[in-house]
């Protein structure tokens, strides 16, 4: 057996164990009906490359014929190579665009031997229709075609013809839908804003670090009973102000900006597959993180999933009332991989482009998802770029969260990161920069080993998480707020955002904004969860006291401060570590529980209050926390205690001393002499003085954060 690899439009690679085994004169290479001679062949270690006396036709899928066996040899690597790139990549503008008088239609398959547009008017396929269809012509690989006449409302598909088989597709740069997005919509966007959007404008971010996101799911944070919302587990249920839960506590938007966070981070909204979702009656549960169509929101969050005009006004409408509100809008983007490979319209237009495989022909499986995309052709780049473009300028969302981004290759990201930068408000860019094992060089690979190669893109810090609550995939493991011993120097490090603070020359990151500071997101257990998990023996209130530590820690640590939703009223899931189909009972917000937990809402409420007023807790390089911050020695075992000094980053504080305590019993600390104002202790944090203290020798709470300033 042997594995052939197409690696230039006349080279063929063929990898076996021994390979004087293989007899090339015998081999013979066939391309669609032509054979193609073989002029001769090289020997490097485990190869033997062919040269060709004909280049490739790749509109035909390419054999080698050998000894009875036939293997098919895989394009992928001439995709990456300049002289494909040279023939058919190209930055011209893809999708459809309508006028009027005229819609234009465009894709790109260098791959197709012909496509069609298919034209429906409706966007049910369970409506018994026949299409008209209209034959795009090519150049380049790019196809496309105009058409003289007002298409407004109708639908439309590509009936794709590659490789010999007839593939009906979406087209992947569709930005309205049909039910369940099996085919794309020809709107006027004009009808699609809603009143004044073109005045909408995003709340003001100076700097990255002042970001306090709050991850939140459209259907999660509305569909519990007593949320008091009308629009239960839709976008416009987000977008309701003054709600109430029938304890007179506010709920939902009301409640997240009672909590005062700057920026709310959105699991999936784009159009998630529906098979996790039926649109038509969305009561099977599911995240989301499985995308159909990239450019357009999901229909189950709109009150009218037929209509396609619906889901892009109410989307925008909880846009538009978010800012007016001074609150930033995230979205969750997951380019990483698709719900099915077979199935996937960029597969069903362009085989194997898109996606990276093993020598062998196998879907590379970095993501676990058994179909990792390729960021690193120039195409599938484009794809992400102009996506996350899309949504930036067309739904004013001032932030993207790569899932897995530790898939997508560095240049990709950078890119990303440029054509964000032109819009000129702050954008975050921030995702999961996990070592993956993808089909891509490490040194190409976008996550946190690489970060010095994408400045201000930031990565979630698990070893913040780890550190503080407890490794999350060990379950009874705990951290430095459940007594875990030994880990002051670990923490010390991520209270200066993992940057080179200590001039060691090797830190995680150059700059705090590259540091999401988290102690639990919708993966994983929650963070009250894992505290009752590992800390059996523990009260209530102990556990109580551990989650406002882990949360006070990541909110008066240097870098991005990330919140999960709820955390806030300790969260439960009630020990389901993976709720992706759980449903609502588990994943929904718990407006009952709020009432419950009202002291731990209170402090959280403060410790932001503290975050978003004071300065010093968001420095925006290292220089300025070299000189600003200060730990304090002689520390008790578990205690750490820091100064940010000097009216750091303009504080109208002078000194501000934070200690935090993970003993389960009290200290005492040697603090710098003088009059101390105490504005949070075990029991209450905020901006107000509590009571003051004045000596050098202050005592500490078990489990809690201090805060003085002078
Ligand atoms: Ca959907």
């Amino acid at each position: 057996m042997f594995y052939a690899v197409v690696t230039q439009f006349n080279k063929i690679k063929i990898i076996l164990n021994n390979i004087y085994e293989f007899h090339w004169k015998n081999a013979v290479v066939i391309n669609g009906n032509k054979n193609i001679d073989i002029l001769q062949a090289d020997f490097e270690k485990n190869s033997i490359i062919l040269l060709l006396k004909n280049d490739i036709n790749i509109k035909d899928e390419c054999f080698i014929l050998y000894n009875n066996t036939t293997v098919k040899a895989i394009y992928g690597q001439l995709f990456n190579t300049f002289e494909f790139n040279r023939r058919y990549y190209t930055d011209e503008a893809l999708g459809c665009f309508y006028s009027q008088n005229s819609t234009l239609f465009k894709v790109w398959s260098p791959a197709a031997s012909s496509i069609n547009l298919l034209l429906y008017k409706s966007g049910d396929p369970s409506i018994d229709e026949r299409p008209a269809s209209f034959p795009m012509s090519e150049k380049n690989g790019v196809w496309s075609l105009k058409i003289d006449n007002n298409l407004n409302g109708f639908f439309y598909t590509y009936e794709v013809t590659v490789y010999g088989k007839k593939n009906e597709a979406v087209d992947p740069y569709a930005k309205a839908l049909g039910i369940n997005g099996h085919r794309a919509a020809i709107i006027d966007f004009n009808s699609a804003n809603p009143n004044n959007f073109e005045k909408d404008i995003s709340p003001k971010l100076e700097n990255l670090t002042d970001a306090i996101i709050y991850e939140t799911s459209i259907r999660d944070i509305s569909m519990h009973k007593d949320s008091g919302v009308q629009n239960k587990g839709k976008f416009l249920g987000l977008a309701e102000e003054n709600t109430k839960s029938s304890k007179g506590l506010s709920t939902c938007l009301s409640h997240i900006l009672e909590l005062g966070v700057t920026h709310v981070q959105l699991m999936p909204i784009y159009d998630f597959s529906y098979v996790s979702t039926d649109e038509r009656n969305p009561v099977k549960y599911n995240w989301g993180y499985d995308p159909q169509n990239y450019n357009c929101p999901e229909g189950s969050y709109s009150t009218n999933p037929y209509n396609p005009i619906t889901r892009i006004l109410e989307l925008k409408t909880l846009v538009q009332t978010m800012h007016k509100h001074g609150l930033c809008i995230n979205m969750d983007v997951v380019y990483n991989h698709v719900f099915n490979l077979e199935n996937e319209n960029l597969e069903k237009i362009f085989p194997g482009y898109y996606f990276r495989f093993y020598e062998n022909g196998t879907p590379s499986n970095g993501s676990g998802c058994s179909n990792d995309t390729a960021s690193e052709r120039l195409m599938m780049r484009k794809f992400i770029v102009d996506s996350v473009y899309y949504w930036a300028k067309e739904y004013h969302i001032d932030g993207f969260r790569f899932d897995l981004m530790g898939i997508h290759d560095i240049t990709t990201m950078n890119v990303v990161r440029e054509k964000l930068n032109s819009l000129n408000r702050p954008i975050m860019l921030y995702g999961e920069g996990w070592n993956l094992n993808t089909m891509l060089p490490e040194e190409l690979k976008a996550n946190m080993k690489n970060s010095i190669k994408m400045p201000h893109i930031g990565h979630f810090n698990d070893i913040f998480r780890n550190s503080i609550r407890g490794n999350v995939f060990i379950k009874e493991d705990k951290g430095f707020v459940s007594g875990k011993e030994g880990l002051e120097e670990i923490i010390k490090n991520c209270i200066v955002g993992c940057t080179d603070y200590f001039n060691k020359g090797n830190s995680l990151f150059q700059t705090p904004d590259q540091s999401i500071n988290y102690v639990s997101a919708h993966d994983n257990n929650t963070l009250w969860d894992k505290l009752e998990f590992s800390n059996p023996d523990a009260d209530k209130e102990e556990l109580k006291a551990m989650h406002k530590l882990s949360n006070a820690i990541v909110l008066t640590s240097q870098g991005i401060a990330f919140l999960h939703s709820g955390a806030e009223f300790c969260r439960t899931k009630y020990g389901v570590e993976d709720s992706v189909k759980s449903g609502d009972a588990v994943n929904c917000m718990d407006w009952d529980r709020k009432s419950d937990f009202l002291d731990v809402m209170e402090y959280y409420k403060g410790l932001i209050k503290l975050r978003r007023e004071h300065s010093a807790f968001r420095m925006n390089n290292v220089d300025m926390i070299r000189k600003h911050l200060e730990f304090l020695s002689n520390t008790p075992k578990n205690v750490i205690a820091f100064i940010l000094k000097n009216y750091a980053n303009n504080d109208t504080w002078k000194d501000i001393l934070v200690i935090y305590n993970g003993n389960k019993k009290k200290v005492k600390v040697s603090i710098p002499e003088g009059y101390w104002n105490i504005v949070a202790d075990k029991y209450k944090a905020g901006v107000e003085i509590l009571r003051t203290f004045n000596g050098n020798y202050f005592e500490v709470d078990d489990i809690c954060i201090n805060v003085l300033y002078r």
